[in-house]
C-alpha cells in the first residue's frame, strides 16, 4: 500500500526505540513485525486430513494472525496524484475527496473511549495506511499507544480539545478549541496536523476559516461509517467510490472495524491510500 520504504526504514528505527519506552511504561506489548508469507487467498482450500503432516494449523479465529489472513490481497496502490489545493480562500471541507484513483481512505476519531491492543500490530503487519483524528487529552493520556500506531504507519492530524460541536460558536472558541489540539498533537508526536476534522462533523464558515489559520488544508467529513464491523453508506451508491473517506473510531470492535473497511474497499475494486499523500 502507501507506506513508503523510507517511511518504514524511519518507523522500525523509531519502533526500537518504542519498544524499550513501552516495556518501562507497562503500556500495551508492541511486538516487531514478524516475517509473514502474503495472506492465504480465499480460494486456496483448508488443508484436510489427509494433508501433508507439516501442515500448521489456521490461525485461531480472534487473534491477530487470524485478523492478518483476513485481508485482501489488493491491487497496487497508484502513485498518488495530490488534489488541486486553492492558494488563497476558504480551505475545502470533503466527504469524499475529488480523485478518480482508484483508492480510499482509512480514518479513525477520538480516542479516548477504547484501544484495542492489537490495532498498531494488525496495521503494522497488513500495511493498512490509517489517518487519526485525535482529542488531544486523549492523545496526552495515552501518547504510547497512538505513538505506536504513528510507527506502524499511521498519522495523527486533529479533532479538537474537548469534542463539543463548534457550529455556531465564536472564531475565537473555534481556534482555541482547534489549534489548541493542534500545538499539542505536535508536542507529543513532533508533526503538525494538515487536516481537521471537527466533532460530529459539525462546521460552519468559520470553522473553515479557523481550521486554516490553525494551519489545515482540508476539512474532512466521510462517506461511510464502519461500526461493529459493519459498513453504513451515507452516500446513495453503496459501494465505496474512489476518494472515499471511511470513519471509525477507537471504540472496542476497532479490529472487526479496520477488518470490515479493507474487505468492502476490496469488494470495490480500490486500495486504502494515505489520506496525506493526497492532500499536500
Ligand atoms: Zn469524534
Amino acid at each position: 500500500m502507501s507506506v513508503t520504504p523510507a517511511r518504514r526504514i524511519l518507523a522500525a528505527a523509531t519502533l526500537l526505540a518504542l519498544l524499550a519506552l513501552s516495556a518501562c511504561a507497562a503500556g500495551p506489548v508492541f511486538h516487531a513485525r514478524q516475517i509473514t508469507a502474503a495472506p492465504p487467498s480465499p480460494s486456496v482450500p483448508a488443508p484436510t486430513p489427509s494433508a501433508a503432516p507439516t501442515t500448521t494449523a489456521p490461525p485461531a479465529p480472534g487473534s491477530l494472525d487470524w485478523y492478518v489472513s483476513q485481508v485482501p490481497t489488493f491491487a497496487e496502490a497508484p502513485p498518488p496524484q495530490p488534489v488541486p489545493l486553492a492558494a488563497t480562500g476558504p480551505i475545502p471541507f470533503w466527504h469524499r475527496l475529488p480523485t478518480d484513483q482508484k483508492v480510499a481512505f482509512i480514518t479513525i476519531d477520538d480516542g479516548g473511549l477504547a484501544r484495542p491492543p492489537a490495532v498498531a500490530d494488525f496495521i503494522w503487519r497488513a500495511h493498512i495506511p490509517v489517518t487519526m483524528f485525535l482529542n488531544s487529552p486523549a492523545a496526552e493520556e495515552h501518547d504510547v499507544y497512538f505513538r505506536q500506531i504513528q510507527v506502524a504507519g499511521g498519522v495523527v492530524e486533529s479533532h479538537t480539545i474537548r469534542h463539543t460541536s463548534l457550529a455556531g460558536r465564536s472564531y475565537d472558541y473555534q481556534k482555541q478549541e482547534i489549534c489548541g489540539a493542534v500545538d499539542r498533537l505536535e508536542a507529543l508526536f513532533g508533526k503538525r496536523a494538515t487536516l481537521f476534522r471537527p466533532p460530529f462533523g459539525e462546521y460552519d464558515s468559520t470553522t473553515l476559516t479557523a481550521a486554516r489559520d490553525c494551519g489545515a488544508k482540508a476539512v474532512l467529513h466521510w462517506s461511510e461509517t464502519v461500526h461493529e464491523g459493519k459498513v453504513r453508506y451515507q452516500t446513495p451508491e453503496k459501494v465505496v467510490q474512489p476518494g472515499d473517506v471511511l470513519l471509525m473510531h477507537f471504540r472496542p470492535a476497532l479490529m472487526d472495524d479496520l477488518l470490515a473497511a479493507l474487505q468492502a474497499i476490496h469488494r470495490a475494486g480500490l486500495t486504502p491510500a494515505l489520506l496525506e499523500d493526497y492532500i499536500r
